[in-house]
């Protein structure tokens, strides 16, 4: 990577009631990369993502510096950190079930307050990207299939215009066919110039979108690299391909 990082964390400690989540984390994106952050359950992947965003809750504790465009972002409040830039897709989707699907989309501008003819364009742009999602515009969210949310958060997401974008497991409880969807169109967004940061525990889902790689072990940056050097890694191998066997 050339020059300033887009994106940077440095030494990151988060604490829930004053047991750690995320210890002296360290983490860059350049702009235009696709980074992700592999690792088990609990290892501190959502408590990062909370973080950069503003939406930890108020008894977490937090300390280092979240560096976005040369600017320190950390304790700003959500919305303000969106208005600079920066969308995440949330586990597990939350979407508003009872609101239709345009009205979810809407929900995800509404804190950059765009110009009439703006939001008409970023809306005509998320549904080219999900015609689905045109089709449904007016059937309620919680209708739609898991894979139909996921694209649903997804659009949501980015009707805020981000110039970086943090995904929080888009893979979860979808079946195969609809994952490749998924990421096919992460690739997309990425290729239309959108910098993300992807959590994901499919590795090697995650491996195969991302040129480069963080390996979180309790809260710890355990390995990082470029995606063929953790591809090659005999502990990436074992523990999180599962080539063990
Ligand atoms: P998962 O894949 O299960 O979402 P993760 O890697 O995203 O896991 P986190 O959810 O960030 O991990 O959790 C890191 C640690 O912080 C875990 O020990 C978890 O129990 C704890 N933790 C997470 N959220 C909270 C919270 N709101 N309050 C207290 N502890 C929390």
């Amino acid at each position: 990577m050339n020059g300033k990082p887009f994106f940077e964390i440095r030494g990151l400690t988060c604490n829930y009631r004053g047991i750690p989540a995320v210890r002296d984390l360290r983490l860059s994106v350049g702009e235009g990369e696709i980074v992700t952050l592999i690792g088990n359950n609990g290892s501190g992947k959502t408590t990062i993502l909370s973080a950069v965003c503003g939406v930890l809750p108020d008894y977490a504790s937090l300390t280092g510096d979240i560096i976005f465009r040369g600017k320190q972002i950390r304790g700003l409040p959500s919305h303000e950190i969106v208005r600079r830039g920066i969308s995440l897709v949330p586990e597990g989707r939350r979407i508003f079930p009872q609101l239709c699907v345009e009205e979810n989309l809407l929900m995800g501008s509404y804190r950059r307050n765009p110009r009439k003819t703006e939001l008409k364009n970023t809306l005509d742009e998320v549904y080219r990207l999900f015609p689905i999602l045109q089709e449904r515009r007016h059937s309620p969210g919680g209708g739609l299939s898991g894979g139909q949310q996921q694209m649903l958060a997804i659009g949501r997401a980015l009707m805020a215009d981000p110039g970086f974008l943090l995904l929080d497991e888009p893979s979860l409880g979808l079946a195969p066919l609809l994952v490749q969807e998924i990421f096919e169109i992460i690739q997309r967004i990425h290729k239309k110039g959108t910098s993300i940061l992807l959590v994901e525990q499919n590795a090697r889902l995650a491996l195969k979108t991302a040129s480069r790689a963080y390996v979180l072990e309790k809260g710890r940056t355990a390995l990082e690299g470029p995606r063929e050097e953790l591809l090659q890694n005999k502990k990436v191998r074992d523990i999180y391909l599962g080539e063990s066997f």
